[in-house]
């Protein structure tokens, strides 16, 4: 029997303990089916499922529709460059036009931070019943990103019971461009809802010291926090340090298309002295795993030999596991309905 109450997925500062469980549950349960070759299910038929990206993307786009199709939905997909958007229509009266040929749940991308939200509260104002999924809005938030994070994570820990309680107490590295990441965001979100111990490192210009008071207090449209204790978030300017007793280690593009500043010297000296290589994991104290929400700038934030070392890069389990992740979104949506 599902708990779930969310009618949208827009960040994860809103999610419970149980709401973690109930998704790392689900997701458990479409990866065995998937892996022992029952791929489609019934469970969407006659849904519709409309991606609607305002901005480009490869994984999250594909393995949504993916995710979609596999529990046999009707998949609908919008594509900024060939859509009226170019004779000016707006985001909220593009969304329409999906919800009124009957889209029951929008997968929303856009360069702005809280598009998704404000679709989502124009159709609560409505009689509409839709639901928003948000796949990445601006630097806000990256909900279903940081959940296949969190089930890769959990299940590299236990594999054979990926829980909330597999995180609890590990600690985890988040290196790289944080400023500038909805990734890195929702991952403080979902890692410290899990009890896990987060240590940041970049350089100033990337990682602003009050991200360490980051989950402190719930955002303005929130009463309260749903996780009565939360695992703690420190900062490490010095990769060395950050890298010493971690259990696994999260890095992150480096976004220049975002940057509206030189925030940075050059790239050779960032990836001296926080690109991901095999030198430097020798900092750890053990061999740990390396994630990487793509896509990747090879030879700047990580290098090539990591990514493709298969004994401790988990970046093509992430993408692997987005999909019964992402079937577990869609399907606890449609349960709403
Ligand atoms: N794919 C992720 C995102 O959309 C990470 C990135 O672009 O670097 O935020």
């Amino acid at each position: 029997m599902s708990n779930w109450k969310h009618r949208h997925i827009l960040d994860l500062a809103s999610f419970s303990l149980e709401d973690y469980e109930e998704v790392l549950e689900l997701t458990n349960r479409f990866k065995v089916l998937q892996d022992s070759g029952s791929r489609n299910l019934p469970a969407l038929q006659g849904r519709l499922i409309t991606t609607l990206f305002f901005e480009p993307s490869t994984r999250t786009r594909s393995s949504f529709e993916l995710a979609a199709k596999r529990l046999s939905a009707d998949v609908q997909s919008f594509s900024a460059s060939i859509s009226a958007l170019s004779k000016g229509e707006s985001p909220l009266d593009t969304a329409r036009t999906y919800v009124a040929m009957g889209a029951d749940i929008l997968i929303v991308r856009h360069s702005s931070t809280g598009v998704p939200a404000q679709l989502a509260q124009a159709l609560d104002l409505s009689d509409k019943k839709t639901s928003i999924l948000n796949a990445g809005d601006g630097l806000h938030s990256h909900p279903s990103q940081a959940l296949l994070d969190l089930y890769t994570l959990a299940s590299f820990f236990s594999p054979q019971n990926p829980t909330c309680k597999s995180l609890k107490k590990k600690k985890i590295a988040i290196i790289g461009d944080i400023l500038h990441s909805r990734v890195a965001r929702s991952n403080l979100w979902s890692l410290t809802g899990c009890g896990a111990d987060v240590v940041l490192c970049g350089p100033k210009t990337l990682l602003p010291q009050d991200f360490e008071s980051f989950v402190n207090s719930p955002p303005t449209d929130q009463k309260t926090d749903p996780i009565q204790k939360r695992g703690h978030i420190s900062i490490c300017r010095s990769l060395k340090e950050a890298l010493n007793k971690v259990d696994a280690v999260i890095t992150l593009r480096l976004q220049k298309e975002r940057m509206s500043e030189n925030l940075l010297n050059n790239l050779e000296s960032y990836h001296r002295d926080y690109g991901i290589t095999h030198e430097k994991l020798n900092f750890c104290k053990c061999k740990v795993p390396v994630l990487h929400p793509g896509p990747v700038n090879r030879g700047v934030e990580i290098s090539g030999k990591v990514i493709e070392d298969k004994s401790i890069s988990l970046v093509d389990k992430q993408v692997s596991n987005s999909i019964p992740t992402r079937m577990a979104l869609l399907y606890l949506l449609a349960a709403t309905k």
